[in-house]
């Protein structure tokens, strides 16, 4: 097959794996990204010590995503967990498996990572042009403003990798959105995922405990109940066991308008020992007294109690023991999805076919966090990303051959 001119509009881990599997196939491709520089959520994901993917039994892992689990599940075949292992390590980047079954890089960076990355597509002869701003579809081409004003370019194929709506500053900024509506491409409104959640906070409460961690409890949503910490923030909660309660919660505050986050501040004790040992405390001492000698909570705990409870369950052993075992934080709204990890929302599966081309759009790909998919933490964004990225160049190449 002659060489194919392909451009990728995007270069994130979606679009810079894709770039990887066409040009191997020895066709021609150019990343154009609006930033000055690739890949800053990869990097910004590296801060906090990438999470690759995750090492869980693949059939669990698999089935992560939701109602898109299924329709991701070729891709996801096509380039697995270990799969992603190898690659890094063929990179140069040796992994492992935390304690929790996340796979993280040794280094636990993406800047090596992505550095010898960039090179070997150097190599391999991917073009990057970066300040390439997509604003759209022009005179049967593509349209990019860039520092020497606006370009229009043609190519055989393309594939949107633009990512999804979250931490816009660092590039992906969903104002594709607009482009592909004109188009009449079907798109779910983008919501948040794996973000924090407003709470109406006392004003006493924010001021002594925002930044505190709330550590070895668990919550309980339609998630599930699951152990971990979260953080007490200005506006409410965040942090890991937040997130990945998250979408039940968000889903819950859509359709009801009130969702509670259940805390157990004591897992380790029953309800039954805790009112036992509760009983027991002089009832003229402070709830503090008899918090921290009764249940051995203190602290942001116990502040926690104060905050949410009315004072009459707070004077009796059995109600406070209850409350302990299961307290409902009220909240409000998620945060908004510039501060999400991740978003929900993006193009609709029923607009791809099983090659990842728009149907409407013949020869235009897409791959990535723009695809209407969510996962947890965990590896499984990224892993989704590299995934769709080989497998909308996979059904690329077949597009181009036929
Ligand atoms: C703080 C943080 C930590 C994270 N940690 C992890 C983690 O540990 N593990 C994990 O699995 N996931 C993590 N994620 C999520 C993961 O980084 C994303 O899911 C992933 O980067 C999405 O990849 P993508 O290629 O689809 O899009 P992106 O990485 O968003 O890349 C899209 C690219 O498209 C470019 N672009 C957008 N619009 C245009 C346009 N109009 N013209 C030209 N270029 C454009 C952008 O500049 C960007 O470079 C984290 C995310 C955040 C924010």
């Amino acid at each position: 097959m002659a060489e194919k001119q392909i451009a990728i509009i995007g270069g994130g881990p979606a679009g810079l794996m894709a770039a990887e599997a066409l040009s191997l196939s020895g066709h021609r491709v150019t990343v154009y990204d609006s930033m000055p520089t690739v890949a800053r959520k990869f990097l910004l994901a590296g801060k906090s010590g990438l999470n690759i993917t995750h090492s869980e039994d693949y059939r669990l892992f698999a089935d992560r995503f939701g109602a898109a689990s299924p329709r991701l599940r070729a891709a996801l075949d096509g380039f697995k967990p270990d799969d992603i292992r190898t690659w890094a390590a063929g990179l140069g980047t040796e992994t492992f498996i935390g304690s929790s079954g996340r796979v993280f890089p040794k280094a636990m960076k993406a800047s090596p990572l992505l550095r010898a990355w960039l090179a070997r597509l150097e190599a391999q002869g991917v073009s990057i042009m970066t300040r390439h701003r997509w604003s759209g579809f022009a005179d049967g081409g593509l349209a990019f403003e860039t520092t020497q004003g606006r370009k229009i370019a043609e190519y055989d194929a393309v594939l949107l990798a633009l990512g999804g709506a979250s931490y816009p500053r660092l590039g992906s900024d969903a104002s594709w959105t607009d482009w592909l509506r004109t188009k009449r491409i079907d798109i779910a409104d983008f919501q948040p995922a794996n973000c924090g959640f407003d709470v109406a906070w006392s004003a006493p409460f924010r001021e002594r405990f925002a930044g505190v961690p709330l550590k070895a409890v668990t919550a309980t949503s339609e998630a599930g109940t699951l152990p971990g910490e979260f953080v007490i923030s200005q506006a409410g909660i965040e942090g890991s066991l937040v997130y990945a309660h998250a979408a039940a919660l968000r889903d819950r505050l859509a359709s009801e308008d009130k969702a509670a986050l259940i805390i157990d501040l004591a897992p380790g004790r029953t309800a039954e020992r805790l009112s036992r040992d509760l009983t027991r405390q002089d009832p003229k001492a402070s709830l503090s007294n008899r918090l921290r000698k009764g249940a051995g909570i203190e602290g942001v705990k116990a502040g926690l109690l104060r905050e949410i409870a009315d004072p009459a369950t707070l004077s009796h052993p059995e109600s406070l023991a209850r409350l302990i075992k299961a307290l409902p934080i009220p909240l409000l709204r998620p945060r908004p999805v510039a501060e999400s990890i991740s978003s929900a929302g993006g193009i609709r599966w029923s607009e791809l076919d099983d090659g990842y081309m728009l149907k409407k759009l013949p020869g235009i790909f897409v791959a990535g966090e723009m695809i209407d998919w969510e996962a947890p933490t965990g590896g499984y964004l990224l892993t989704a990303c590299f995934a769709t990225g080989r497998a909308a160049a996979k059904g690329m190449g077949a597009w181009l051959k036929r």
